[in-house]
């Protein structure tokens, strides 16, 4: 018998490869890069991409359930060599159900060549962030070193977190991409495009000087 709660699961797996076919269209998956995840409410456990799947290819069966701590649950499969920053973002936000991760021109080449955090003001598109009613809003995304050791690099995040006086929309690795998220999937892809659309815009305002 199938239950309710696996029929929600299928449900959200369907509209996380949407969204993620929708991204690497866009040019903001290519091949193998980027990871994704959910969780269903009040659950600690949660599903995320399995590491090394192009994301044109990707389907539902190839999400897998981890723990809290990001180990596979009753699955040989690798999760996403990232997960473990997935595991710190859920642990200090827990409204969100959603955690998305893009590797874009526009992302690596502005967290790259920022010294600091990349700061947005004054576009009617900030909006599009859930609890943003104005353009009149100045809000910065950090900028964290990129680093292939997870345990470190979430540490870093985790601690940034902890002294921030509120919690980012998103952050960047240097080098390397854009972690947003949401309360739903729904929310974290519009997190994305919003980011994506302001990126491009700072670069542009950047070359046009
Ligand atoms: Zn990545």
């Amino acid at each position: 018998m199938v239950t309710e709660q696996a029929i929600e699961i299928g449900a959200l797996k369907t509209e996380m490869v949407q969204a993620i076919r929708f991204f690497h269209q866009q040019g903001w998956a290519p091949a193998t890069s980027s990871n994704y995840s959910f969780r269903l409410p009040g659950q600690s456990d949660f599903f995320v991409s399995q590491s090394g799947v192009d994301k044109g290819q990707f389907q539902s069966q190839h999400f897998m359930l981890v723990d809290a701590s990001g180990k596979a649950i009753d699955d040989p499969r690798k999760p996403s060599a990232e997960t473990l920053l997935h595991c710190a973002i859920y642990d200090l936000l827990p409204d969100v159900h959603c955690i998305l991760h893009t590797h874009t021109v526009n992302n690596t080449v502005l967290s790259q060549s920022l010294a600091g955090p990349l700061t947005l003001a004054g576009y009617e598109i900030l909006k599009g962030f859930a609890g943003i009613g104005t353009h009149d809003v100045n809000i910065a995304i950090p900028i964290f070193p990129n680093s292939q050791d997870m345990s470190t690099l979430s540490q870093e995040i985790i601690d940034y977190f902890k002294q921030a006086a509120s919690a980012p929309y998103a952050f960047l690795l240097a080098g390397h991409g854009m972690y947003t998220w949401g309360n739903s999937i729904a929310d974290a892809k519009r997190h994305v495009e919003v980011m994506e659309f302001l990126m491009h815009c700072e670069v542009l305002k950047r070359t046009m000087r």
